[in-house]
């Protein structure tokens, strides 16, 4: 990345107005992403100073600013104890401590990232994003959208419902990226979603419609559920694994993680 002029400020407003006044200005998070590639930045702008790096829990949710970085919300009580800590669980697979040190969840979410192992665990929860031009939108919509006006995520909002909650990353090695991931999570209804599959994550719909339906989940529903699930899913091939092996792995852990959700001792 060659940045050309550096711009920081404490006003939203400000950011905004210099992020629209050139297709190349852009926000910065952590930057740790933005370092390894090779864009030209005319003006990165840095809204540090307005201290969006703070967790708040409310009565009903969960706010996380968005220049927390990925470090302060793996090791926040709130987050911990939502969801059975998810999204903590799914951070602490990322890197080392050097990177989850710098890295944002506002860089995190506004990257897309097809290999991210933040963005299922936060599909599976009630999770919106509020921006500081466009107002609140709930994430599975924001991931819905291809081209998204160019805007600041100021926070993300995590409703808590009591939810149960699963993940699991299936990875080669500690620091490498995911071959595959999964979140399950039950509250009335079951929401599963698949990431790094190795395309951006999504929801088996098939599956998650028939299981909705079912009177009584038992071992039979839940085999059935993981098979249409893997029938259903767009997998493909990459440097990591196959398509036929990601096929396997659906199968599998969509089965644990509806097991783990519908067991009484979560
Ligand atoms: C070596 C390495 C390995 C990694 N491995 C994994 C992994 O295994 N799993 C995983 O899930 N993730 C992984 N990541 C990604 C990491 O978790 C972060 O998601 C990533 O670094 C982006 O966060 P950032 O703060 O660095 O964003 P940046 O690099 O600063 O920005 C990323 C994008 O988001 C935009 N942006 C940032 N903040 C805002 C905002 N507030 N409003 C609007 N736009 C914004 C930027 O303009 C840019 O387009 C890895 C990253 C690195 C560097």
């Amino acid at each position: 990345m060659k940045i050309k002029n550096y711009y920081k400020t404490s006003n939203l407003e400000d950011a905004y107005k210099m992020l629209l006044d050139d297709k190349q200005n852009i926000i910065i998070g952590g930057g740790a992403w933005l370092k390894l590639t090779k864009k030209i930045v005319e003006t990165a702008i840095d809204i540090t100073p307005a201290n969006l790096n703070e967790i708040i829990e409310t009565k009903d949710s969960i706010e996380i600013g968005a220049m927390t970085s990925l470090h302060q919300i793996e090791i926040n009580k709130a987050l911990q104890s939502h969801c059975n800590g998810i999204l903590c669980e799914a951070i602490s697979h990322i890197m080392g401590m050097g990177i989850r040190n710098i890295a944002t969840i506002g860089g995190s979410v506004m990257g897309k990232y097809s290999f991210s192992d933040i963005l299922t665990p936060l599909l599976v929860m009630d999770t919106s994003l509020v921006f500081h031009n466009y107002g609140e939108i709930s994430l599975e919509e924001f991931m819905n959208i291809k081209r998204f006006d160019k805007d600041i995520l100021v926070r993300v909002i995590i409703k808590k419902d009591n939810r149960k909650g699963y993940f699991h990353k299936v990875q080669k090695t500690a620091l490498d990226f995911a071959v595959i991931n999964f979140a399950v999570s039950k509250k009335n209804k079951i929401r599963i979603f698949v990431g790094s599959r190795p395309s951006i994550a999504i929801e088996p719909l098939k599956a998650v419609e028939y299981i909705n339906n079912q009177k009584v989940v038992n071992d039979e529903v839940i085999a059935t559920t993981a098979s249409i699930a893997a029938n259903e899913m767009k997998l493909g091939s990459n440097s990591r694994a196959g398509s036929e092996y990601r096929k396997s792995l659906v199968e599998v852990y969509i089965k644990r993680g509806l097991k783990e959700v519908m067991s009484n001792e979560n």
